[in-house]
């Protein structure tokens, strides 16, 4: 189950970042994967993603969000949700 609780507080401050996001005005399909979407056409639309993130002026503050929020689906910061997992694992084994 999906839950909220791990997000910032609706304030203005701590979400203002995407305002000035890359992918505002893109469909979240971009970046988020459908049911049972596997293999190439997964990989493909990662990439695609990935590209629209490498151009983004806040590509840092939005992977720092996904980060210390644990986003567990879809591309944020120009990172798939493995990649993120992957960072989570090494901090905490620090
Ligand atoms: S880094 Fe990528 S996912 Fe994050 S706001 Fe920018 S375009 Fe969107």
């Amino acid at each position: 189950m999906t839950t909220t609780a791990r997000l910032p507080k609706p304030n203005s401050e701590e979400w203002a970042w995407q305002l000035r996001a890359a992918c505002r005005d893109l469909r979240t399909a971009h970046f988020f994967h459908p049911e049972n979407e596997r293999g190439g056409k997964r990989v493909e639309r990662e990439r695609r993603a990935k590209r629209v993130c490498r151009r983004c002026p806040v590509i840092a503050q939005c992977r720092e969000h996904a980060l210390r929020t644990r986003e567990p689906y879809g591309v944020w910061g120009g990172l798939g949700e493995q990649e993120r997992r992957g960072l989570l694992g090494g901090r905490a084994a620090r």
